[in-house]
């Protein structure tokens, strides 16, 4: 059998536990990157157990037409049919961007206990930037957040993208008025 610090009841050393952490988000920032050739904003989740990969998910909101197809919310679908089971006790979630409002609801509805993510999402994000919703102390279900992690490349990542959209936008524009000329 594997020697694993996993198969022991000894907590994990920080820097074990970093490790697990930056190789599932790095997993996670693949499927955002599946995401993004969809055409979707590069946004990716998995779900882990016991350091298993249970279920993945990235953005399809533009082609699903579906607002609710948000990375981590496909992943929890996933999960769902995967574990038979509404209840994903003892699971850690790793997404690249700080969930929304709506996501986090489904985090704490799923009993997921730990979610890791990556960039901040100062506009919309439910784990502490705007609000926090994982840890709200009223809830019956509160989550353990680890954030930050591979922040830069996530965050460079989803700017990247839109910097490139913002170009095409503008090439685009300009193409129309170099027709109508
Ligand atoms: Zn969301």
């Amino acid at each position: 059998m594997q020697k694993s610090s996993l198969n022991t009841n000894q907590p994990l050393t920080d820097s074990e536990q970093r490790a697990i952490d930056e190789k599932w988000m790095t997993l996670a920032m693949q499927l955002a990157h599946e995401a993004e050739l969809k055409g979707e904003v590069p946004v990716g989740a998995v779900l882990v157990q016991d350091d298993v990969l249970i279920a993945s998910g990235f953005n399809l909101s533009i082609l699903n037409h579906d607002p609710t197809a948000h990375a981590e919310m496909e992943c929890i679908r996933q999960a769902g049919q995967v574990l038979e089971n509404y209840r994903m006790l003892d699971t850690t979630l790793y997404v690249t961007l700080e969930p929304c409002a709506m996501c986090a609801g489904a985090m704490v509805h799923s009993r997921i206990k730990r979610v890791v993510y990556g960039a901040d999402d100062l506009k919309t994000g439910a784990a502490g930037s705007v609000i926090n919703l994982l840890q709200h102390p009223t809830f019956n279900h509160q989550l353990e957040v680890t954030s930050g992690v591979l922040a830069v490349e996530c965050a460079s990542q989803l700017s990247a993208f839109f910097k490139r959209r913002r170009a095409e936008k503008k090439a685009a524009k300009q193409a129309s008025i170099m027709q109508t000329k």
